[in-house]
This record gives C-alpha cells, structure tokens and sequence, in this order.
C-alpha cells in the first residue's frame, strides 16, 4: 500500500478529491491511487516546531524521524534540541545539544537536509554571552543554522528545574538576540507563557510586546500561543481576543498551535479557532513538539485533522505549509 492512500483513508471524505473521478466501477482502482497521491502532495506538511533530542538529551535519530514523517505526509521539519541536562536534582543549561544536532545535521546527504531545518536553542536568555554564542555557532555552521529556539523564557515548573526562576523575554539579551536574528534573516521561536499558573488574565502581555517592539524585523514564532503546562485558566474567548489584538499591532508576530494550547484550547473548539485563522491565516503554524521520540508523531500530526479541514483551501495551505516556507525564507533555496 502506498503512503499516498494510506493518508487517504485515514483522512475525512473531502468532495472536492473526487471531482475528476469518473463513474464506474472499473475506473476505481486506478483512480485511488492517483487520487491518494494527490492528496498526499497538496496537503504535505512543513512541521514547524520539533526537538530532537528530550531534556536529558536521549533520542537523537533523524532516520526514525524522517521514517515517521513519511507515514503521515510531513515533508519538511524545523528542529533544535533541548538545552538542559540534569545535574544534582535540578537541570542545567547544556549547549552541547547544539553541535550535536548540527554535527548529525551536516551528516545527512543532500535529499534529507532539503526537509530538515535546524534551529539553535542552547541558551540563558539573560545570559550576554548567548548572544556571542549563536554568533559562534553561526560562523562554524554557517549553512546549517535556519532560527533560534525554542528559546525558553517563562515556561513554569520547567524554569524553576533550570534557572530557579522565570525569566522573562524582554532581557538586554534577548532584545540583542532578536537584533542577531534579522541580521542573519532567521526566526525566533520562543517560549514564554502569557501569564502565570491560576491566571484569568494575560498578565505577561507586556514583556512580549517590549520584545515584538523592539526590532520589528525580527520574525517572532511564539510557542503555544503562550500557554503551557500549568497555563489554563484564561478563557478562551480573551485568548482569542489576545491573539488579535497582537496580530494587529505587531505584523512580526507568528503562533504555533503546538503542545497544550491544543490540549487546553482547541480540542473541540476548532470552529473558534478556524474564524480566528480565517482572518489571520499568515500568522499561524503547525508543530508536533515531539521530544526525541516518534511513535505518536502520526497521531500528533492527525489531531489537527479537523481544524484543517475547516479551513479554506487557501489558509489551509498557509497553516500546514506556506507560512514556514516564507518564515525560513532558505527552505526552498536548500
Ligand atoms: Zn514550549
Ligand atoms: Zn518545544
């Protein structure tokens, strides 16, 4: 069986497939197959936010990676690593995770870096020198490297384990960092929650938009759309109303719909969401935020299946794949 109708039959019946299928049933082996593999290439998938490796650095494997890819119609894949490792009950940076991302990276041959786009996470965002590390790596991967992050800022119990704090986006370092990063045209991913744990309100609205302001050229993907582990109390109408809001003042603002904020919010809210992509559909992307491992990537990428089949055609393909494509301008250059 081909992966083309696999992806077929376990995605829901849209008319517009069959309209070229002529009647009869002589006519419909043939037909599946083309019909499969059309539906396989005009609705692949730019993954916009994986990792790696997980927080104690295991996993590591871009053939399974790839493999898993292929199941389910993902053709490109943006990744970093995770830049922790424990040390004496807690966890510490460890920017290691990087040149062996980018080590395994520049050891693929040419037809799997056209799908893989690595990003550079190992960093303290209050820390000056990181700023002179991406810098480093740059000059020693100069072809390898397509964003920052996931930068972690405030990411709840996560920023306790690493830093014994939640440091938020708005440091000299990262306003020197979103500079680095439209001087080389690369994006930000960025991890920082909206608010804190039993927050009604997104009180951390402020430090992201000192951020967004700061450089506007700056391309800034913010994981989640800000929510995490222990972030669910806002409602989801003023998550949505935030969003907007954002969306409206700053053009250089991007969201990724990966991880909780799918868990939390869009689970059976589709419908909401949909309007909202409707009316913004350049500043939405898809991402699995699998850590090292790829058993559940099919299941992952699958969940989304009904938002997207809410979507027009247009901001469909916008959200699964063009919107990455034009955020890592270099994707299609590779
Ligand atoms: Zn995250
Ligand atoms: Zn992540």
């Amino acid at each position: 069986m081909s992966k083309g109708i696999r992806r077929f039959e376990s995605s829901r019946f849209r008319q517009e497939e069959f309209d070229n299928i002529p009647s009869g049933i002589f006519f419909y082996a043939s037909c599946l197959q083309k019909v499969g593999d059309t539906y396989y290439n005009k609705h692949r998938m730019f993954d916009f936010h994986n990792h790696y490796t997980n927080w104690i650095q295991a996993g590591s494997d871009f053939s399974g990676l790839i493999n898993a890819m292929d199941m389910v119609g993902v053709e490109k894949v943006a990744i970093c690593g995770l830049p922790t490792i424990p040390l004496d009950g807690h966890y510490a940076i460890d920017t290691k995770t990087d040149s062996n991302l980018l080590g395994q990276y520049e050891k693929l041959s040419d037809d799997y870096k056209r799908r893989i786009f690595p990003f550079v996470c190992g960093i303290n965002p209050e820390n000056p020198m990181a700023v002179r590390y991406v810098k480093n790596l740059l000059s020693i991967y100069p072809s390898s490297i397509f964003g920052i992050g996931e930068v972690l800022c405030r990411h709840d119990t996560m920023s306790m384990k690493i830093f014994g704090k939640e440091i938020p986006p708005n440091t000299p370092t990262m306003l020197e960092l979103s500079d680095l990063a439209t001087e080389y045209g690369l994006p930000i991913l960025l991890h920082s929650n909206v608010a804190k744990s039993g927050d009604v309100e997104p009180v951390y609205l402020a430090e992201i938009e000192e951020l967004l302001a700061h450089n506007r050229e700056t391309k800034i993907v913010w994981a989640h759309c800000g929510i995490s582990k222990d972030i669910n109390n806002i409602p989801l109408s003023l998550l949505l109303d935030t969003l907007e809001q954002m969306f409206l003042k700053y053009k250089n603002l991007y969201v990724d719909l990966s991880w909780r904020v799918f868990d939390y919010y869009i689970e059976n809210n589709e419908e909401e969401w949909s309007q909202l992509i409707e009316k913004y559909p350049e500043r939405f992307l898809l991402g699995t935020d699998h850590t090292g491992k790829w058993e559940e990537y099919s299941a992952t990428v699958h969940r989304y299946d009904i938002l997207n089949d809410l979507l027009s055609e247009r901001s469909r393909n916008m959200v699964k794949n063009e919107n990455a494509e034009m955020i890592i301008p270099n994707s299609v250059k590779v």
